[in-house]
Protein backbone atom coordinates (compact mmCIF):
# COMPACT_ATOMS: atom_id res chain seq x y z
CA UNK A 1 0.00 0.00 0.00
CA UNK A 2 3.19 2.29 0.75
CA UNK A 3 4.70 2.18 -3.11
CA UNK A 4 1.15 3.38 -4.57
CA UNK A 5 0.20 5.78 -1.95
CA UNK A 6 1.40 8.27 -3.44
CA UNK A 7 -1.07 11.71 -4.67
CA UNK A 8 -4.14 9.68 -3.71
CA UNK A 9 -2.88 9.41 0.26
CA UNK A 10 -1.68 13.03 0.35
CA UNK A 11 -5.18 13.96 -0.73
CA UNK A 12 -6.83 12.18 2.43
CA UNK A 13 -4.85 14.83 5.28
CA UNK A 14 -6.04 17.87 3.52
CA UNK A 15 -8.11 19.70 6.15
CA UNK A 16 -11.27 19.96 4.29
CA UNK A 17 -11.47 16.35 3.28
CA UNK A 18 -10.51 15.18 7.12
CA UNK A 19 -13.24 17.65 8.27
CA UNK A 20 -15.81 16.00 5.87
CA UNK A 21 -14.71 12.55 6.94
CA UNK A 22 -15.29 13.53 10.87
CA UNK A 23 -18.78 14.92 9.69
CA UNK A 24 -19.73 11.51 7.87
CA UNK A 25 -18.36 9.64 11.26
CA UNK A 26 -20.53 11.59 13.49
CA UNK A 27 -23.28 11.48 11.02
CA UNK A 28 -23.01 7.36 11.14
CA UNK A 29 -23.29 7.43 15.01
CA UNK A 30 -26.04 9.96 14.81
CA UNK A 31 -28.08 8.22 12.21
CA UNK A 32 -27.25 4.90 14.22
CA UNK A 33 -29.18 5.66 17.35
CA UNK A 34 -31.65 7.90 14.88
CA UNK A 35 -34.67 5.43 15.25
CA UNK A 36 -34.44 4.36 18.67
CA UNK A 37 -35.18 7.64 19.35
CA UNK A 38 -37.91 8.66 17.72
CA UNK A 39 -35.91 11.05 15.20
CA UNK A 40 -36.92 9.67 11.83
CA UNK A 41 -40.36 10.34 10.07
CA UNK A 42 -42.02 9.82 6.95
CA UNK A 43 -43.69 12.48 4.68
CA UNK A 44 -46.09 12.02 1.68
CA UNK A 45 -46.43 13.85 -1.30
CA UNK A 46 -49.25 13.40 -3.39
CA UNK A 47 -48.89 11.72 -7.06
CA UNK A 48 -51.84 13.53 -9.32
CA UNK A 49 -53.67 12.34 -12.19
CA UNK A 50 -53.54 15.36 -14.39
CA UNK A 51 -56.57 14.59 -16.46
CA UNK A 52 -59.01 14.15 -13.10
CA UNK A 53 -57.02 15.39 -10.63
CA UNK A 54 -57.12 12.29 -8.42
CA UNK A 55 -54.68 11.69 -5.91
CA UNK A 56 -53.52 8.45 -7.13
CA UNK A 57 -50.59 7.30 -5.28
CA UNK A 58 -48.59 9.12 -2.79
CA UNK A 59 -44.42 9.05 -2.30
CA UNK A 60 -43.05 7.97 0.77
CA UNK A 61 -40.05 10.25 1.86
CA UNK A 62 -37.62 10.23 4.80
CA UNK A 63 -36.79 12.79 7.27
CA UNK A 64 -34.25 12.94 9.73
CA UNK A 65 -34.53 15.53 12.70
CA UNK A 66 -31.75 15.04 14.87
CA UNK A 67 -32.21 16.28 18.31
CA UNK A 68 -30.73 19.70 18.99
CA UNK A 69 -29.54 20.03 15.66
CA UNK A 70 -31.01 21.46 12.27
CA UNK A 71 -32.77 18.63 9.86
CA UNK A 72 -29.96 16.88 7.98
CA UNK A 73 -31.86 16.45 4.19
CA UNK A 74 -32.16 13.08 2.77
CA UNK A 75 -29.36 13.96 -0.17
CA UNK A 76 -27.26 14.31 3.12
CA UNK A 77 -28.07 11.11 4.90
CA UNK A 78 -29.10 8.82 2.39
CA UNK A 79 -25.63 8.59 1.57
CA UNK A 80 -24.26 8.24 4.81
CA UNK A 81 -27.17 5.74 5.38
CA UNK A 82 -26.48 3.92 1.89
CA UNK A 83 -22.34 3.35 3.00
CA UNK A 84 -22.76 2.20 6.55
CA UNK A 85 -24.89 -0.53 5.75
CA UNK A 86 -27.69 1.68 8.00
CA UNK A 87 -29.69 1.73 4.96
CA UNK A 88 -31.04 -1.78 5.56
CA UNK A 89 -32.51 -1.48 8.99
CA UNK A 90 -34.19 2.09 8.05
CA UNK A 91 -35.24 0.84 5.14
CA UNK A 92 -36.84 -1.95 7.01
CA UNK A 93 -38.95 0.81 8.88
CA UNK A 94 -39.81 3.08 5.97
CA UNK A 95 -41.25 -0.29 4.61
CA UNK A 96 -43.11 -0.80 7.68
CA UNK A 97 -44.52 2.45 8.42
CA UNK A 98 -45.28 3.33 4.81
CA UNK A 99 -47.63 -0.13 4.90
CA UNK A 100 -49.12 1.07 8.10
CA UNK A 101 -49.99 4.15 6.75
CA UNK A 102 -51.14 3.26 3.33
CA UNK A 103 -53.60 1.01 4.84
CA UNK A 104 -56.95 2.88 5.16
CA UNK A 105 -55.98 5.30 2.33
CA UNK A 106 -55.91 2.77 -0.31
CA UNK A 107 -59.26 1.09 0.82
CA UNK A 108 -61.51 4.21 1.34
CA UNK A 109 -59.59 5.81 -1.65
CA UNK A 110 -57.42 3.30 -3.66
CA UNK A 111 -54.43 5.13 -3.04
CA UNK A 112 -51.02 3.39 -3.31
CA UNK A 113 -47.80 4.09 -1.65
CA UNK A 114 -44.39 4.30 -3.49
CA UNK A 115 -41.56 3.60 -1.23
CA UNK A 116 -37.81 4.48 -2.56
CA UNK A 117 -35.35 1.37 -2.02
CA UNK A 118 -31.86 1.82 -2.77
CA UNK A 119 -28.92 -0.53 -4.31
CA UNK A 120 -28.00 -1.85 -1.06
CA UNK A 121 -31.14 -3.14 -0.20
CA UNK A 122 -32.07 -4.88 -2.91
CA UNK A 123 -29.01 -6.66 -2.73
CA UNK A 124 -29.78 -8.52 0.65
CA UNK A 125 -30.66 -11.81 -0.04
CA UNK A 126 -34.07 -11.60 1.83
CA UNK A 127 -35.44 -8.15 0.41
CA UNK A 128 -37.98 -9.94 -1.51
CA UNK A 129 -39.51 -11.91 1.48
CA UNK A 130 -39.02 -8.43 3.82
CA UNK A 131 -41.69 -6.99 1.27
CA UNK A 132 -44.13 -9.90 0.94
CA UNK A 133 -43.94 -10.52 4.45
CA UNK A 134 -44.50 -6.64 5.59
CA UNK A 135 -47.52 -6.73 3.01
CA UNK A 136 -49.16 -9.81 4.56
CA UNK A 137 -49.19 -8.50 8.08
CA UNK A 138 -50.74 -5.90 7.08
CA UNK A 139 -53.35 -7.44 5.13
CA UNK A 140 -52.41 -4.85 2.19
CA UNK A 141 -52.85 -6.01 -1.15
CA UNK A 142 -50.11 -5.69 -3.42
CA UNK A 143 -50.91 -3.25 -5.71
CA UNK A 144 -51.11 -0.97 -2.75
CA UNK A 145 -46.80 -1.06 -2.95
CA UNK A 146 -44.77 0.83 -5.58
CA UNK A 147 -40.91 0.17 -4.89
CA UNK A 148 -38.96 2.85 -6.58
CA UNK A 149 -35.38 1.94 -7.82
CA UNK A 150 -32.93 4.19 -9.53
CA UNK A 151 -30.51 3.78 -12.76
CA UNK A 152 -27.52 4.30 -10.38
CA UNK A 153 -28.45 1.24 -8.32
CA UNK A 154 -27.12 -0.73 -10.61
CA UNK A 155 -24.00 0.99 -11.26
CA UNK A 156 -21.49 -0.90 -8.89
CA UNK A 157 -23.04 -4.29 -9.33
CA UNK A 158 -21.37 -7.67 -10.80
CA UNK A 159 -24.19 -9.36 -13.45
CA UNK A 160 -24.74 -12.13 -10.93
CA UNK A 161 -25.56 -9.42 -8.54
CA UNK A 162 -27.68 -7.48 -11.53
CA UNK A 163 -29.16 -10.73 -12.06
CA UNK A 164 -30.27 -11.83 -8.60
CA UNK A 165 -32.01 -8.01 -7.99
CA UNK A 166 -33.82 -8.56 -11.55
CA UNK A 167 -35.12 -11.80 -10.45
CA UNK A 168 -35.76 -10.17 -6.79
CA UNK A 169 -38.13 -7.98 -8.67
CA UNK A 170 -39.62 -10.02 -10.93
CA UNK A 171 -40.98 -12.13 -8.51
CA UNK A 172 -42.28 -9.13 -6.36
CA UNK A 173 -44.02 -8.14 -9.87
CA UNK A 174 -45.45 -11.48 -10.07
CA UNK A 175 -47.15 -10.93 -6.62
CA UNK A 176 -48.66 -7.64 -7.66
CA UNK A 177 -45.79 -4.87 -6.74
CA UNK A 178 -45.63 -2.71 -9.21
CA UNK A 179 -41.98 -1.52 -9.94
CA UNK A 180 -40.78 2.33 -11.01
CA UNK A 181 -38.07 3.58 -12.41
CA UNK A 182 -36.98 7.09 -10.56
CA UNK A 183 -35.15 10.19 -11.73
CA UNK A 184 -35.14 8.31 -15.40
CA UNK A 185 -32.97 10.71 -18.00
CA UNK A 186 -30.49 10.97 -15.22
CA UNK A 187 -28.24 8.11 -15.55
CA UNK A 188 -25.45 6.92 -18.17
CA UNK A 189 -27.32 4.49 -19.83
CA UNK A 190 -31.07 4.91 -19.10
CA UNK A 191 -32.65 3.03 -22.13
CA UNK A 192 -30.35 -0.10 -21.58
CA UNK A 193 -31.67 -0.17 -17.90
CA UNK A 194 -34.82 0.33 -19.10
CA UNK A 195 -34.73 -3.09 -21.18
CA UNK A 196 -33.23 -4.77 -18.23
CA UNK A 197 -35.04 -3.82 -15.58
CA UNK A 198 -38.72 -5.33 -14.83
CA UNK A 199 -40.33 -1.97 -14.98
CA UNK A 200 -44.23 -0.71 -14.31
CA UNK A 201 -43.59 3.23 -14.12
CA UNK A 202 -41.34 6.06 -15.31
CA UNK A 203 -40.66 8.78 -13.59
CA UNK A 204 -39.48 11.21 -15.25
CA UNK A 205 -36.16 13.56 -13.29
CA UNK A 206 -37.64 17.24 -12.23
CA UNK A 207 -34.59 18.30 -14.49
CA UNK A 208 -36.82 16.94 -17.80
CA UNK A 209 -39.97 18.95 -16.45
CA UNK A 210 -40.63 21.43 -18.88
CA UNK A 211 -39.57 24.92 -17.90
CA UNK A 212 -41.38 27.52 -20.23
CA UNK A 213 -38.77 30.72 -20.38
CA UNK A 214 -35.89 28.50 -20.98
CA UNK A 215 -34.24 29.52 -23.69
CA UNK A 216 -34.10 25.71 -25.18
CA UNK A 217 -37.07 25.18 -24.14
CA UNK A 218 -37.90 23.83 -27.79
CA UNK A 219 -34.97 21.04 -27.23
CA UNK A 220 -35.81 20.32 -23.76
CA UNK A 221 -39.70 19.71 -24.45
CA UNK A 222 -38.57 17.26 -27.43
CA UNK A 223 -36.26 15.10 -24.68
CA UNK A 224 -39.51 15.48 -22.94
CA UNK A 225 -41.93 14.52 -25.06
CA UNK A 226 -39.74 11.52 -26.50
CA UNK A 227 -39.40 10.36 -22.74
CA UNK A 228 -43.47 10.16 -22.69
CA UNK A 229 -43.80 8.63 -25.79
CA UNK A 230 -41.08 6.01 -25.44
CA UNK A 231 -42.62 5.10 -22.21
CA UNK A 232 -46.10 4.80 -23.80
CA UNK A 233 -45.04 2.60 -26.32
CA UNK A 234 -43.39 0.28 -23.76
CA UNK A 235 -47.36 0.04 -22.11
CA UNK A 236 -45.04 1.90 -18.78
CA UNK A 237 -47.02 4.53 -16.45
CA UNK A 238 -45.46 7.88 -16.82
CA UNK A 239 -45.13 10.55 -13.80
CA UNK A 240 -43.66 13.51 -14.25
CA UNK A 241 -41.53 14.93 -11.35
CA UNK A 242 -41.11 18.10 -9.91
CA UNK A 243 -44.16 20.31 -11.25
CA UNK A 244 -44.52 23.58 -9.51
CA UNK A 245 -46.57 25.69 -12.42
CA UNK A 246 -50.02 25.08 -13.75
CA UNK A 247 -47.96 25.61 -17.35
CA UNK A 248 -45.91 22.67 -16.67
CA UNK A 249 -48.87 21.08 -15.41
CA UNK A 250 -50.77 21.43 -19.14
CA UNK A 251 -47.90 20.76 -21.25
CA UNK A 252 -46.80 17.84 -19.66
CA UNK A 253 -51.23 16.92 -20.11
CA UNK A 254 -50.71 17.85 -23.83
CA UNK A 255 -47.45 15.56 -24.24
CA UNK A 256 -50.02 12.44 -23.36
CA UNK A 257 -48.40 12.19 -19.87
CA UNK A 258 -50.83 10.94 -17.46
CA UNK A 259 -49.31 11.71 -13.65
CA UNK A 260 -47.42 14.36 -12.31
CA UNK A 261 -45.82 15.31 -9.00
CA UNK A 262 -44.63 18.42 -7.36
CA UNK A 263 -44.95 21.70 -5.02
CA UNK A 264 -48.34 23.07 -7.73
CA UNK A 265 -49.85 20.04 -5.94
CA UNK A 266 -48.58 19.93 -2.69
CA UNK A 267 -45.28 19.14 -1.16
CA UNK A 268 -44.56 16.72 0.56
CA UNK A 269 -46.68 16.49 4.01
CA UNK A 270 -47.28 14.64 6.75
CA UNK A 271 -49.90 11.75 7.09
CA UNK A 272 -52.89 13.58 8.99
CA UNK A 273 -52.46 16.18 6.26
CA UNK A 274 -52.95 13.51 3.57
CA UNK A 275 -56.01 12.48 5.41
CA UNK A 276 -57.01 15.64 4.92
CA UNK A 277 -56.24 15.80 1.00
CA UNK A 278 -58.25 12.91 0.61
CA UNK A 279 -61.21 14.08 1.86
CA UNK A 280 -61.30 17.38 0.16
CA UNK A 281 -58.41 17.83 -2.98
CA UNK A 282 -57.75 21.50 -2.93
CA UNK A 283 -56.78 22.00 -6.42
CA UNK A 284 -59.62 20.24 -7.71
CA UNK A 285 -61.93 22.49 -6.44
CA UNK A 286 -60.09 25.35 -8.03
CA UNK A 287 -60.77 23.92 -11.44
P1 LIG B 1 -36.67 11.29 -5.17
O1 LIG B 1 -37.12 9.93 -4.85
O2 LIG B 1 -36.45 11.59 -6.61
O3 LIG B 1 -37.77 12.26 -4.54
C1 LIG B 1 -38.20 13.46 -5.11
C2 LIG B 1 -37.56 14.67 -4.45
O4 LIG B 1 -38.03 15.86 -5.09
C3 LIG B 1 -37.92 14.82 -2.97
O5 LIG B 1 -36.78 15.35 -2.31
C4 LIG B 1 -39.05 15.86 -3.02
O6 LIG B 1 -39.23 16.54 -1.79
C5 LIG B 1 -38.57 16.76 -4.12
N1 LIG B 1 -39.66 17.50 -4.77
C6 LIG B 1 -40.97 17.20 -4.81
N2 LIG B 1 -41.66 18.11 -5.54
C7 LIG B 1 -40.76 19.01 -5.98
C8 LIG B 1 -40.88 20.21 -6.81
O7 LIG B 1 -41.95 20.59 -7.27
N3 LIG B 1 -39.72 20.88 -7.06
C9 LIG B 1 -38.51 20.47 -6.55
N4 LIG B 1 -37.44 21.19 -6.84
N5 LIG B 1 -38.37 19.35 -5.77
C10 LIG B 1 -39.48 18.62 -5.51
P2 LIG B 1 -36.32 14.82 -0.87
O8 LIG B 1 -37.51 14.50 -0.03
O9 LIG B 1 -35.32 15.79 -0.36
O10 LIG B 1 -35.59 13.46 -1.21
C11 LIG B 1 -34.41 13.42 -1.95
C12 LIG B 1 -34.04 12.02 -2.36
O11 LIG B 1 -33.69 11.24 -1.22
C13 LIG B 1 -35.17 11.25 -3.03
O12 LIG B 1 -35.30 11.63 -4.38
C14 LIG B 1 -34.70 9.83 -2.85
O13 LIG B 1 -33.76 9.49 -3.82
C15 LIG B 1 -34.00 9.89 -1.49
N6 LIG B 1 -34.90 9.36 -0.44
C16 LIG B 1 -35.87 9.99 0.26
N7 LIG B 1 -36.49 9.15 1.12
C17 LIG B 1 -35.90 7.93 0.95
C18 LIG B 1 -36.08 6.61 1.54
O14 LIG B 1 -36.96 6.37 2.38
N8 LIG B 1 -35.22 5.62 1.11
C19 LIG B 1 -34.27 5.83 0.15
N9 LIG B 1 -33.48 4.80 -0.20
N10 LIG B 1 -34.09 7.03 -0.42
C20 LIG B 1 -34.89 8.08 -0.05
MG1 LIG C 1 -38.45 8.69 -5.57
MG1 LIG D 1 -37.08 11.12 -8.34
MG1 LIG E 1 -33.80 11.49 -6.59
Amino acid sequence: AAKNAGKNQVALFTPELREARLERTRLTTDLRRARERGELTLVYQPVVDLASGDIRKVEALLRWNPAGRRPVPPDVFIPVAEESGLIVPIGRWVLEQACADVRHWHERHGVSVTVNVSGRQLREEDFGDVVLDVLARYGLPARALVLEVTESMLLATTPAETARIVGTLTRLREHGVRIALDDFGTGYSSLSYLRTLPVDILKIDKSFTPVSGNADHDRMHAFTRAIVELSAVLGLTTIAEGVESPEQAALLQQMGCPQAQGYLFSPPVGAPQIDGLLHSIPWRQAA
